[in-house]
């Protein structure tokens, strides 16, 4: 029979009446076969995630701090949770193994995993299904990266019948200690377990009905998005849309294993489709916008007969360790787009270097920028895309302070000022929202 994979998030998980949905959700489809939870999330804006309480008992275990305080909330949090579900599960007995466990652990891994563990032992007991514990079966290199070992693994541990919780964010490093993925990390679990058991669909599970055109604090009836690729997707995830974690796409994209994102709290809601591919039927599914960018600006005339000039100018920026996003150019000019994490207060130094290696006629630094990404499979031998794109800025007032198209041709990049990154959202949602 088909199966399908389920991860639900922490929001969704926050509370019993959470897990019930879950549950039900699991309940309502057969082939709901394997279950990932994350650790229980915030119940309200003031709470906090079960994941930072554990970061904050190991960083008072580090700090020789008392622990009590943590040790206490988290405790009461998965016992109500288990008490309310009728879940009989011995919570404390398991934080006091854990406690003993944790003494030695010199790094935040154990501790912060063991949110998604006690979840995953509740989840498992309402559902009836075996507990498959990651600790064993998703393997992680020295370097943190997945172990390609672990599919055949896993698939191995979750053959048979019946229903399957596995508890998202961690596995063990090659010594069998508890390393888990960066935050947010059940995401990559959910997509490994899909693919190590040949799932027919992942179904991530979360608060929102799938992923909108543009970010709704810009834009705030932004339309959902029906259909996606996970190409377009990266572009847009890149460029800020935060919907699912980056690494999620990859052991499905090879697998060719569609991922849909649905509401909890809104079952019936098709949410968004992430395809491998898709015929698009309009040029942009989305645009995301992003801040915190800093041009680099070298001009020098006649700077295009000079063989190396550009190879020298990024010279520089390597040896200050510095990776660089867009090299927009024109005849005698040049610009590195760069993030300003990966600046730091390497600039003053930077623009010396070049002056000193380039001799251009100027170099100098334009702070503040906003990247906007307007992506869409569809703009592919499209014509008037770029053209509609700018004429919806020019009517908003934005100046376009670059503007850069990759060959494969499925996203425009526009460089505005921080200030106008809003308006150019909206200008450009509006120019290709088609039902409008
Ligand atoms: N609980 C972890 C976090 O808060 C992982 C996850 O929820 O996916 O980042």
């Amino acid at each position: 029979m088909e199966s399908i994979t389920c991860k639900f998030g922490g929001t969704s998980l926050a509370d019993a009446d959470g897990m019930r949905a879950a549950v039900e959700i699991v309940r309502s489809d057969e082939r709901r076969r394997f279950v990932v939870p994350s650790a229980p999330g915030k119940r309200d804006p003031d709470d906090k995630k079960v994941t930072d309480l554990l970061l904050g008992w190991f960083h008072a275990l580090q700090n020789d701090l008392d622990t009590s305080q943590p040790i206490e909330t988290i405790t009461k949090r998965f016992t109500d949770l288990a008490g309310a579900l009728g879940a009989a599960v011995d919570i404390e007995g398991e934080i006091r193994a854990i406690e003993a466990a944790a003494k030695d652990s010199a790094k935040p891994d154990f501790l912060a995993s063991r949110g998604e563990y006690l979840n995953g032992l509740i989840l498992a007991e309402v559902l009836g299904a075996a507990f498959v514990d990651p600790l064993k079966h998703i393997r992680f290199d020295f370097e943190g990266n997945l172990d390609e070992s672990t599919y055949p693994v896993l698939a191995k541990a979750l053959e048979g019948e019946g229903l399957f919780v596995i508890p998202g964010y961690y596995g063990a490093d090659p010594d069998g200690r508890v390393c888990t993925f960066s935050r947010g990390g059940s995401d990559v679990t959910g997509s490994v377990v899909a693919r190590a058991t040949g799932s027919v669909l992942y179904e991530n599970w979360t608060d929102v009905s799938g992923i909108r055109m543009t970010d709704p604090r810009i834009v705030p009836d932004a339309r959902r998005i029906d259909e996606i690729t996970y190409g377009e997707l990266r572009e847009l995830a890149y460029m800020g849309a935060s919907v699912v974690h980056d690494e999620a796409i990859f052991p499905l994209r090879s697998a060719g294993i569609p991922m849909s994102i649905r509401n909890t709290r809104a079952p019936d809601e098709p949410g968004t489709m992430i395809v491998a591919e898709r015929t698009p039927t309009q040029p942009v599914c989305g645009i995301a916008g992003r801040k915190g960018f800093t041009m680099i600006n070298i001009e020098k005339t006649l700077m295009n007969r000079e063989v190396g000039f550009a190879r020298r100018a990024l010279s520089v920026l390597e040896e200050h360790r510095v990776s660089f996003e867009h090299m927009p150019s024109g005849i005698d000019t040049i610009s590195l787009i760069v993030k300003n994490e990966e600046l730091k207060q390497h600039g003053e130094a930077i623009v010396l270097g070049i002056d000193r290696v380039c001799q251009p006629d100027r170099v100098w630094l334009t702070p503040r920028i906003a990247l906007i990404a307007t992506v869409g499979e569809g703009m592919n031998h499209h014509v008037g895309v770029a053209a509609r794109l700018c004429g919806a800025l020019a009517k908003a007032g934005v100046n376009v302070r670059v503007l850069d198209q990759g060959s494969s041709e499925m996203n425009i990049i526009v460089g505005v000022d921080e200030s106008d990154m809003d308006s150019a959202v909206g200008a450009i949602y509006s120019a290709f929202n088609e039902e409008n």
